[in-house]
């Protein structure tokens, strides 16, 4: 099958457009928009009733905003004793700075298992390290066993919400999908004909590909326990029957103890798709003989997580469950969908965890993509204070601007000063005509203006043109005219 039709890129917010401008086309998509609408309203009906059920939900909200909270005030410590107990139990741990780095050691490991095919589960931390493009350049191809991942694989499509990432597709769109890239001319749009197609799709691959590639949505510092929560069965599909499992996973996502999942399994679920609890919840810790994959590596990723931890106020953004709460409620997200994001991470955690981790040089439009309404807020399970994160970034972004312009100034003093340096003496001021004129014969013919300049000086030519140095200055005509 065709790579480039299986590795769709993933959106790079380096070379994103800014927000507005693409916000702007996907405003026209009227189905898009309609089908993103149902979606979330869908998903927000179904989480107000189960956390309607819940008296104590303000409680767990606290509860689980402590324990991610405890986790990052000591996540070096948590770290390395998940590391400890991981490798104790036959597991073997990696640390990756950057996405180079993860992409090259899971590349390595699938060269020594002589792997040219890997079965995936949906991971929003391979898709921002741009994963599985970087494996088709490896000729390993990577096939994504998630029904909404494996839509936008065969789609050629991008994610668009972090827990449903199809969910600006509706089922005649994801029949047309199927039928096209399956092979299945005669395929209805009826649910359980689409889900029986890709469970036939899906299976032979389960079957035969002995590496998987996952993240994790907690790793267990007490007990080196790596928790995999997901509601279609393809997860433990992917956890049980390869012989090598790598984990992916952001080195923020450790949590202090076995027993904080009884908090966050409550909320996680309730808030992410409206579930009480999710249909399947795995959790390996290590390598256990005779049972699960012979190898299990887990992938430690910073890519920008130490740099948004040293923020005293962009820190609570890792506090992040990625339950997708926030951008169901908010209404930007619900008019744009999420394309518009320019990065994995869309809606309100894309607008605060995006310009972070790439250090604010990109996507410096996002913290204004919000109404700043507070829905986000109200919704979060770990408390996450989002419109305070985008209130705190855009004066990053004002300053940032604010920096840029000093430069300009510092420029223009040091050109003014030069300036000042030739006017003071007539000999620098005839050699500097010099320079200039054999500079002009060099770039140009005859005496049309200047529309355009190079660097600084372009700053003139954006407003008005500028005349040629004539060919002879006055000086030079009068002392002519003198000797002749
Ligand atoms: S910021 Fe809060 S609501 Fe949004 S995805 Fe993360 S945990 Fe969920």
């Amino acid at each position: 099958m065709n790579l480039v039709q299986l590795n769709p890129p993933s959106p790079d917010p380096k070379t994103a457009p800014p927000f507005p401008a693409a916000a702007k086309i996907d405003l026209r998509d009227t189905q898009l928009r309609r089908n993103i609408a149902r979606a979330t309203d869908t998903i927000q009906r179904k989480r107000a009733a189960l956390v309607e059920e819940k008296k104590d939900w303000q409680a767990l909200r606290d509860a689980g905003a402590a324990i991610r909270r405890e986790a990052l005030r000591n996540l070096d410590g948590y770290l390395l004793q998940f590391e400890d107990r991981f490798q104790a139990a036959g597991g073997t741990v990696h640390w990756a700075a950057n996405a180079a780095e993860a992409n090259r050691v899971a590349l390595d490991i699938l060269r020594e298992h002589d792997a040219r095919e890997v079965i995936k589960i949906k991971s929003m931390t391979t898709a921002e390290i741009g994963m599985n493009e970087y494996l088709a350049q490896h000729n390993v191809t990577a096939h994504e066993t998630d029904l909404a991942e494996l839509i936008l694989q065969l789609g050629g499509d991008q994610p668009s919400h972090i827990v449903v990432p199809a969910l600006h597709k509706n089922r005649q769109q994801v029949r047309e999908i199927f039928a096209r890239s399956m092979g299945l001319p005669g395929l209805s749009d009826d649910p359980e004909a689409l889900t029986a197609a890709a469970r036939q799709y899906l299976r032979e691959k389960f079957l035969r590909v002995k590496t998987a590639i996952c993240g994790a949505n907690f790793l267990i510092a007490e007990t080196g326990g790596v928790t995999i929560v997901e509601s279609e069965g393809n997860g433990r599909m992917c956890l049980t029957l390869p012989e090598t499992l790598i984990a992916i996973v952001g080195i923020e996502k450790v949590i202090p103890r076995f027993a904080d999942l009884e908090v966050l399994l409550q909320t996680l679920p309730r808030s992410a798709t409206g579930e009480r609890m999710n249909p399947y919840n795995s959790i390996w810790s290590g390598v256990i003989p005779g049972d699960g994959p012979k190898n299990m590596h887990v992938v430690l990723l910073d890519n920008g997580r130490t740099r948004v931890l040293r923020d005293g106020i962009g820190r609570q953004t890792l506090q992040c469950i990625r339950c997708g709460a926030c951008q169901n409620a908010c209404p930007v997200y619900r008019q744009t969908g999420g394309h518009a994001y320019g990065s994995v991470y869309a809606g309100p955690i894309g607008a605060i965890l995006t310009p972070q981790l790439e250090d604010m040089r990109h996507a410096q439009s996002l913290p204004y993509a919000s109404s700043l309404c507070g829905a986000c807020y109200e919704v979060c399970p770990v408390k996450i204070n989002i419109p305070e994160v985008l209130v705190h970034l855009r004066a990053r972004v004002v300053d940032r601007g604010r920096r840029k312009l000093a430069s300009l100034f510092d420029q223009e003093r040091a050109g003014m000063m030069m300036m000042a340096a030739i006017f003071a003496s007539s000999r620098r001021y005839e050699a500097a005509q010099r320079l200039a004129r054999t500079a002009q014969r060099t770039v140009r013919h005859g005496d049309a203006w200047y529309h355009w300049l190079p660097g600084m000086a372009g700053r003139w030519t954006e407003t008005r043109d500028l005349a040629p140095l004539p060919q002879e200055t006055f000086r030079e005509w009068w002392q002519q005219r003198r000797r002749s």
